[in-house]
């Protein structure tokens, strides 16, 4: 795992034993002795993960830590403060000044290296979603920021051994969070995967049983994989955090449990996992805009591209037929020329309700381009398609289509092409051709018809035969 970590700390002996540390690890290490140089160089430069020194002459790291996380370009960035303090009223007031942890000096290696291992994958996680999200425009980042946490209370499931502890924890995060109970980690897990929480608390005070096994199972289970999970462990049992952090624990407290701090790490865990809730949603959201069209809800030709390929492929691996068919509205230009483009658009949404309601539900229906539209047909055989095709047809026919305002109705007539994939080298593209080359027969011969083509273009010159079968009228 590469990542450039930036050190800051005012005295250069502790910034040296830190640098060489992460060096060892082939970290890329950045350095600043005070907080102005370590927030020019946030803002300058890439940064991962910030080791920052609470005593410092000038700006102290409580202050730098508020301007970090204050700044949209810089907030993401995590946080641990490294200080010589053991007092939990200062991990505290980190905590609220948006740190991410904490390290005591002198630091512990394996703390030292486990911490950061972790936040830089949380980091990557981020910053994997915060690159797809700004690439969407459909949320800015600033806005996934903003009030990340809102006003709701967070959703946490505890799993503890012990109903004493329990009830302390529950009555600390009372300010934040609503908290359900659990005793037995196993019916927790499955509880877990079955139910919206933001976040797992493990206290890891079983009888007879490992409280990381269930981390791990946790981390594994594809809905759980994103909600992160804060052991609190027995203080010194160093070894066990270690293993923790690397299976992906977000989090960790030792006991005895200080309920300010339980109370501003749930908080950091709770802010995070809605922050990259929100990108991933925008994420989702922004995929959905780029692939849909903006006038008809439809699909687009990008998603066709792309997805036709899939479908084709799945249909020639499993030897099952596929159809398309191509639509295309008659004199369409017409409409638009004289009723108004308003009128050409109102008639293009119309039309793509009556193909909405002409095909099932697993088949693909695009808008190709203008006036023309394509509907996948996975699973469907030759004549299928050309029923499909009709009803089309005449559920555009039999209808007028209204126009806006007072403009009246207006009757409408489409062609339509059909074509079937040969399992015989036969492409997206060529499938796609020989649609469209029926669609062109159907436009020739007089239009409001069905044409299918009944053979790869290959055979069909090979056979020097009419290719083109009519139907329908
Ligand atoms: P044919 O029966 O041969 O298909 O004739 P046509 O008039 O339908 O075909 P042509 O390709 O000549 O014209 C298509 C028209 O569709 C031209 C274009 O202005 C119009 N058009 C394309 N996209 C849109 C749109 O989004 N809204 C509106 N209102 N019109 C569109
Ligand atoms: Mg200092
Ligand atoms: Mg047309």
């Amino acid at each position: 795992m590469t990542a450039r970590i930036l050190v800051v700390d005012d005295i250069p002996a502790n910034v040296k034993l830190l640098e060489a540390r992460l060096l060892a690890e082939y970290f890329d290490v950045l350095t600043a002795d005070n907080g102005q140089a370590a927030l020019s160089i946030c803002d300058s430069t890439q940064v991962d993960l910030i080791l920052l020194d609470i005593m410092m002459p000038g700006m102290d790291g409580f202050e730098v830590c508020e301007r970090l996380k204050g700044n949209p370009r810089t907030a993401h960035i995590p946080v641990v403060m490294v200080t010589a303090l053991d007092q939990p009223s200062d991990r505290v007031r980190g905590l609220k000044a948006g740190a991410d942890d904490f390290l005591t000096k002198p630091v512990n290696d394996l703390q030292l290296l486990s911490r950061v291992r972790s936040l830089v994958r949380l980091k990557t996680l981020s910053d994997e979603l915060r690159v797809r999200a700004a690439t969407a425009h459909t949320l800015s980042i600033d806005h996934a920021l903003d009030g990340a946490m809102g006003d709701e209370p967070g959703n946490v499931l505890l799993v503890d051994g012990r109903g004493s502890s329990q009830e302390r924890i529950v009555r600390a995060l009372r300010p934040i969070a609503e908290v359900a109970c659990m005793s037995d980690p196993q019916a927790a897990l499955f509880h877990a995967a079955e139910s919206n929480y933001e976040l797992v608390i493990v206290n890891a005070n079983f009888e007879d049983y490992d409280p990381l096994r269930l981390c791990s199972q946790l981390r594994s289970l594809e809905r759980t994989r994103f909600l992160p999970v804060l052991l609190i462990a027995e203080q010194g049992d160093d070894q066990m955090i270690v293993r923790a952090l690397d299976l992906g624990v977000t989090d960790y407290l030792v006991r005895p449990i200080d309920p300010n701090e339980l109370l501003a790490r749930s908080l950091a865990q709770l802010r995070r996992k809605r922050y990259n809730d929100r990108l991933r949603a925008s994420v989702r959201e922004s995929i959905e805009l780029a692939v849909t069209d903006g006038l008809t809800g439809l699909h687009n030709r990008r998603y066709l591209d792309t997805h036709l390929k899939l479908l084709v492929d799945r249909a020639s691996a499993r030897g099952r037929p596929l159809s398309i068919c191509m639509a295309d509205i008659d004199r369409f230009k017409a409409v638009n020329d004289t009723h108004g483009h308003d009128a050409g658009d109102a008639v293009l949404k119309d039309f793509a309700n009556r193909v909405r309601s002409a095909v099932r539900g697993a088949d693909l229906a695009c808008r190709y381009g203008g006036e023309e539209f394509v509907l996948v047909l996975p699973d469907t055989s030759p004549d299928m398609a050309l029923v499909v095709a009709e009803r089309l047809r005449v559920l555009v026919e039999e209808q007028p289509f209204l126009l806006p305002g007072t403009a009246g109705a207006l009757s409408v007539t489409a062609s339509l092409g059909i074509a079937t994939l040969s399992h015989d080298g036969d492409t997206p593209g060529s499938l796609l051709k020989r649609a469209d080359l029926a669609l062109y027969e159907a436009k020739r011969s007089g239009r409001n018809r069905v044409i299918a083509a009944s053979l790869p273009v290959s055979h069909e010159m090979a056979l020097a035969a009419p290719a083109l079968s009519t139907s329908a009228r």
